[in-house]
């Protein structure tokens, strides 16, 4: 049987790694809409972004047109030291399931920051260095991208300032300790540090932040101190280019044992992880070559693409960043304290947006009980402790495998495992006893953050 042939860790060759990002923008029929600037209501010129942006990293924002965008050769050479990174097939969870699904997971979580979100800090700290500037600013939420940048900078010798969701501050100092290990200034969001900031914190006294909060909070100190410009982990254009090496390698491991997909499965926050796993297959699909089911998991507590409505919306709760038309729950929208923190954003990438608009791609909320469940049956069977975020993706993985048991079909499922789980154990534990909660925002709360939208032409 063929099948046998296939190992259980499709590692690649080094030459293997892509030298080239994919922008799926350029297969795109329908174009991601633009980034509006708010006070004008017209689409951000380069010159306007340059101001928030690395020039280069602006480029990227804008074009949607080239398919393939070289990536530097000093950014090939970090890649070196921890991609390619593994398929892993996942026998053993289909042996415990006794589903006859084929299962694979593209892991991303070897390496330091312990996500995905390296392979996008190590291109934009790249494009900043090489522009001259002093340093950059970003915001954290669960603090995977914080590490992820804080290494990168530390590697280019660049400073940076981060601001981390308070809740994710305090219930994950280590995480704040190896940012400064790595030699990042980290302040809890919101602060008094910034005008934001206390605005913020005088409308809402005791919030725990959140990741909108905190964005408004890292921009102001970008645009306000010369020599600094602003990074983003997700939801960019830019972001979901580089991460496209997650899913151009997972490609090239699948051809090299012809392994057609039936299914491809990522969670979804900003869109990042997601956007760049499924890039070269939705690729496929929007040229008519091949057709896969795509899936985005999201948390009920913060349910943009199920529940969320296709605006123009802030991406920010302090109302400064530009526009975007993307799934949004409001900008005024904090999440509840959910303990997967890096998905607790109020928006989506306008380009995600766009294809679940159009069809491409479905979308699933899942509970967060449910989703640690998952996470400790994959834990024990496959010797990966996965983060709560991957985990969403390994529920409905596993949902999917369990109908496939129910009908007999031999269905092939990827799914992304974006990273490691360690520095989320307080989640862990809450689960463990039996404490954790489950919580589902109602009409009425979606209701005033729609209300908050903002008005531009055309949307009513
Ligand atoms: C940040 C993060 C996510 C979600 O971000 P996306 O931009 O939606 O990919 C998922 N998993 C992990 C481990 C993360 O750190």
């Amino acid at each position: 049987m063929a099948e046998n042939k296939i190992p259980y860790k499709i590692y690649l060759d080094e030459e293997d790694i892509p030298k080239k990002w994919y922008n799926l923008r350029a297969d795109m029929k329908n174009k991601p809409a633009p980034l509006l600037n708010p006070g004008t209501g017209q689409p951000l010129t380069a010159e306007e972004m340059s101001g928030i942006f690395c020039e280069e990293l602006v480029q990227q924002e804008l074009d949607d047109t080239t398919a393939y965008i070289d990536i530097p050769q000093e950014i090939q050479d970090f890649y070196k030291m921890y991609r390619p990174s593994p398929l892993i097939r996942a026998y053993c969870l289909e042996k415990a399931l006794g589903t006859p699904a084929k299962i694979y997971y593209k892991f991303e979580g070897n390496n330091t920051s312990g996500s995905h979100k390296l392979n996008s800090a190590i291109a934009q700290a790249y494009y900043a260095k090489k522009q001259g500037l002093k340093g950059v600013t970003t915001e954290t939420g669960a603090g995977q991208w914080g590490t992820a940048l804080s290494m990168a900078c530390a590697y280019l010798g660049l400073d940076l300032k981060v601001f981390m969701v308070k809740v994710s501050y305090e219930q994950k100092p280590f995480r704040r300790e190896v940012m400064r290990t790595y030699g990042a200034d980290v302040t809890p969001s919101p602060s008094m540090t910034t005008e934001v900031g206390r605005k913020i914190l005088e409308a809402h006294p005791g919030t725990t932040g959140s990741l909108g909060c905190a964005i408004s909070e890292a921009v102001e100190v970008a645009v306000t101190n010369p020599g600094y410009r602003y990074v983003l982990g997700s939801v960019l254009n830019q972001v979901l280019l580089h991460q496209s090496v997650i899913g151009l390698e997972t490609k090239a491991a699948l051809d090299k044992y012809g392994v057609k997909p039936d299914m491809i499965i990522g969670c979804a926050g900003g869109g990042s992880n997601l956007g760049g796993l499924i890039a070269p297959f939705m690729g496929e699909k929007l040229r008519g070559e091949a057709d896969y089911r795509i899936i985005a998991v999201e948390p009920a507590s913060c349910p943009s693409f199920t529940r969320g409505k296709y605006a123009y919306d802030f991406c920010d709760t302090g109302m400064i960043c530009p526009l975007a038309k993307m799934y949004t729950l409001g900008s005024s929208f904090i999440p509840s304290a959910n303990h997967a923190g890096g998905l607790r954003f109020h928006g989506m990438s306008t380009t995600l947006s766009q294809l679940y608009h159009d069809g491409y791609m479905e979308a699933r909320a899942v509970e967060q009980t449910s989703v640690f469940e998952a996470a400790e049956q994959f834990a024990r069977v496959e010797g990966i402790l996965p983060a709560p975020e991957s985990s969403h993706a390994i529920r409905v993985a596993i949902d999917e495998a369990l109908k496939c048991k129910e009908t007999g079909e031999e269905k092939t499922i990827v799914f992304g495992l974006t990273g490691t789980g360690y520095f989320d154990m307080v989640a862990y534990e809450q689960f463990n006893n039996g404490t954790m909660t489950d919580y589902i925002p109602t009409d009425d709360d979606l209701k005033a953050g729609f209300a908050a939208l903002p008005k531009v032409p055309g949307q009513e």
